[in-house]
């Protein structure tokens, strides 16, 4: 359904399916037609129901920028998974499957598949640049974005750190993208008890300078001096659940030399410590980190540590 909102602007909303509980599910996003023609740039945040701060970036974006500044088409879609956006968790509530791990998806299949299956259709497939907006989740803290298929336009981005993965993780959104050719660039920016106002006026600013990159705002896009490429990363797991207690405040981008302590992680029931984490590389860049106590389960996401060694500055 498309609801015209004047100016240029549209809401388009495309039914998924309907729920057990009656409740409609479908796909909402927000267009900004430009003046002039140029590309479809797609943002979307919210694939990942405990990372919403991108809907604040992508809140923005639709504020300031005006369709007289505009060539080409905006395609916003703030909350790619509204289930788990409802529960707060990562993956879908209904079949607990994390969203992005089933692209393209099915139109006979699970949840997350027929969810996955519409945003396939009706957003990626019609865009010429894509964004993917994720954070940390509820408690961890993360600032970097992915180099995948077009170097130039992630580094427009203007993060600091910049990680490229030997293999993307299969069935993602940018699975789908890269795989028809279209530059795109998946970001980790806020998360965690942190005040979020930073990383929202930096995402602006990333998105917009990937919108000159694209050609569709004016002027040229602008470079960030001391950018790094990470190549190796571990995502340090803890391997037993109870509280995580941080050594101290880490900034994403914090470099660190030798074996130094991260945190422990206490039993809550004997005081005891079950383990220390500790940095795994002779030179190591924080890339997510927690900054306050946390509960944590075995296997969660608890730090990930670039390795400086193989790090290369730009
Ligand atoms: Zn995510």
């Amino acid at each position: 359904m498309i609801t015209d909102l004047g100016d240029g602007r549209e809401r388009r909303v495309f039914p998924v399916t309907t729920l057990a509980s009656g409740d409609a599910l479908a796909v909402t996003t927000m267009v900004l037609h430009g003046d002039r023609p140029g590309p479809v740039v797609g943002v979307s945040a919210t694939i990942h129901g405990d990372e919403f701060e991108g809907v604040l970036i992508l809140r923005e974006l639709w504020r300031t920028i005006q369709r007289r500044e505009l060539s080409g088409t905006l395609w916003l879609l703030p909350v790619a998974n509204p289930p788990a956006l409802g529960a707060l968790t990562r993956n879908t509530p209904v079949d607990m499957l994390d969203l992005n791990r089933n692209f393209p998806g099915s139109p006979d299949g699970w949840l997350s598949e027929q969810l996955a299956w519409t945003i396939s259709h009706e957003f990626l497939e019609r865009l010429d640049y894509y964004v993917d907006i994720h954070a940390g989740g509820t408690f961890p803290w993360v600032d970097y974005c992915y180099v995948l298929n077009d170097e130039a336009f992630s580094r427009a981005f203007l993060s600091q750190l910049l990680y490229k993965p030997a293999q993307l993780y299969s069935g993602t959104t940018a699975g789908v993208t890269t795989g028809r050719g279209t530059p795109t660039c998946v970001v980790e920016i806020g998360g965690g008890y942190q005040d979020q106002a930073v990383h929202t006026q930096n995402g602006v600013r990333g998105v917009r300078n990937m919108l000159r990159h694209a050609g569709a705002l004016p002027g040229p896009a602008t470079g960030r001096p001391g950018q790094i490429l990470v190549h190796t990363m571990k995502v340090m797991r803890p391997h037993q659940g109870g509280l995580l207690i941080p050594e101290g405040p880490l900034p994403p981008g914090t470099q660190l030399e030798g074996s130094v302590a991260l945190a422990d992680i206490v039993s809550p029931y004997t005081f005891e410590t079950l383990e220390t984490m500790v940095t795994p590389f002779e030179r190591n860049i924080v890339v997510l980190s927690r900054n306050y106590i946390s509960l944590v389960q075995p296997g969660d996401y608890a730090f990930m540590i670039g390795d400086g060694a193989t790090a290369t500055p730009y």
